[in-house]
């Protein structure tokens, strides 16, 4: 019989709470803060490491040691992306409501892989993400489900595609045996997160299609079905199409309704790789950006990205959820359970067993903005758009390379006289580590038609106009002083 008193090896309730209430202090601290950072440190690869002990303690530490450390070191260390000058890649940033909403998740600590090891969890994915499927205007047709980025949703999705062809793939596998070739299209603007999930499913990079794009960067289709009917007629069987709203490098826009009419003509699978900028069509003014979707069979969205939830979190919404459980679900006997033929056992539609709670931080957001906050948080990104685009049009030495679709701008140096593209590249390239080394802003960059491009996002949540301003004035003294 056990006498002494059981004794947690935890941390005392106590100190959780004194604890707790330090690092939410930092935390408050930190994001009223925040513009008192550079948004890059100023530090190289291996700096933070050398400030870290390289063996772990023997004995506990305190706490307060713990929590000076991370604002001592760590803090410092950050690329801060809560930092309303965070105008590179596409932003993430994440709002008060959800990180509390990360943090009660950790304290839940579910594991909704069978619906009884998490029934709330389970039960307001479904429901967050009805709200979140009305919201962007998605058909009832589809039905949503959460991973952790486009990347792991759009391999769910290719491995649907591919259990859809009936080939036999899940009971045989690739090697060996007689199959015919299976290949992605793409535009070749297409994200790397197509090129990535090609090399899971077997077809090797050189089984994407890389379709050319038009002036504005969007898919020709025409090429698409040129290519589709000579590759079927040649014995080679299209995996799936990918359709991108949104591409990274310009936010360009793939012709969705040409492309899904060819994807049902010749039977193929569509994808619709929104990641970014999906979220845009809750606006009243892109009510049709998903025009045409309804004949699509999946379609990934990032609320992590521009809904301004603490990453990680993605949604794939599938057409046919039956086929996606078709490719993954393996029942052991330990994880049968009695509510099996009634509830979502989510562990049946993807790669992993264990599964944290997203769906609260969502939650969180959705209720504590509401739609309207939402569509105006959004809408104002946009509007901050075509501000500092009109101020960019009005300097001569600049030149824009893209259309402006949603909130990001493609823009280079082009200075007074013609320099050759080879001069301008390497103008360019000084010019953004110039930019990037004031410390207000952060900007990223890309290639298009070959040519060194500068990129700016509005989509962080704190950004305004004066934001803008101040990017204008970083870029405009690293041309003057370049
Ligand atoms: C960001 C992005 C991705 C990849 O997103 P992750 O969640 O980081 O995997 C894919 N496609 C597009 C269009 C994107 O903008």
């Amino acid at each position: 019989m056990r006498t002494e008193e059981f004794k947690s090896p935890d941390m005392s309730a106590e100190k959780f709470t004194e604890f707790a209430r330090k690092a939410l202090d930092f935390a408050s601290e930190y994001l009223n803060n925040i513009e008192d950072y550079p948004v890059l440190p100023d530090i190289q690869p291996g700096d933070i490491k050398k400030l870290l002990p390289a063996e772990l303690p023997e004995r506990g530490e305190d706490f307060s040691a713990i929590l000076e450390d991370t604002k001592k070191l760590i803090a410092p260390g950050m690329t801060h992306w809560n930092h309303p000058g965070f105008m590179a890649y596409f932003n993430s940033t994440s709002s008060r409501p959800g990180i509390i909403g990360e943090l009660l998740s950790a304290v839940f600590n579910n594991n909704a892989m069978v619906w009884k090891s998490g029934p709330a969890s389970a039960e307001l994915e479904e429901v967050t993400l009805e709200w979140f499927r009305k919201l962007v205007r998605i058909d009832s047709l589809f039905r949503g489900f959460i991973y952790d980025t486009a990347s792991v949703s759009v391999m769910h999705a290719f491995s649907a595609a591919r259990e859809n062809l009936g080939l036999g793939i899940r009971e045989h596998g690739i090697f060996g045996r007689k199959l015919p070739r299976l290949k992605i299209y793409a535009s070749d603007q297409a994200h790397s997160s197509i090129d990535k999930a090609a090399l899971l499913m077997g077809t090797g990079l050189d089984g994407i299609e890389k379709i050319p794009v038009d002036k504005n960067f969007a898919m020709r289709p025409e090429v698409l079905e040129e290519k589709l009917s000579s590759d079927i007629n040649s014995g080679i069987k299209p995996l799936c199409i990918v359709a991108t709203i949104g591409t990274t490098g310009s936010t360009a826009i793939d012709p969705v309704p040409e492309i899904a009419a060819i994807a049902k003509k010749y039977n193929v699978w569509l994808h619709i790789d929104a990641a970014h900028a999906g979220v845009t069509s809750m606006l009243p003014e892109k009510k049709n950006l998903f025009n045409g979707h309804e004949l699509a069979d999946s379609i990934v969205l990032n609320p992590h990205k521009w809904m301004f939830v603490p990453i990680d979190l993605s949604v794939l919404f599938i057409k046919n959820p039956d086929i996606l459980k078709r490719a993954f679900s393996l029942v052991p006997e330990y994880l049968k359970t009695s509510a099996d033929e009634t509830a979502t056992n989510y562990m049946d539609y993807g790669i992993q067993l264990g599964r944290r709670f997203r769906s609260l931080k969502f939650w969180y957001v959705m209720r504590y903005f509401g739609r309207e906050g939402l569509t105006n948080i959004i809408m104002g990104h946009l509007e901050t758009a075509e501000y500092f685009l009109s101020k960019l049009k009005a300097e001569s030495r600049i030149e824009i390379l893209a259309p402006l679709n949603f909130s990001t701008i493609c823009f280079r140096y082009i200075g007074e006289n013609k320099l050759d593209e080879a001069e301008l590249d390497r103008i360019n390239e000084s010019l953004l580590d110039k930019i990037n080394q004031d410390g207000r802003i952060f900007l990223s960059h890309t290639k298009l038609n070959g040519k060194f491009t500068i990129r700016i996002v509005f989509s962080g949540l704190t950004q305004t106009k004066h934001h803008a301003d101040i990017a204008f004035d970083v870029i405009q003294s690293a041309i003057n002083n370049h």
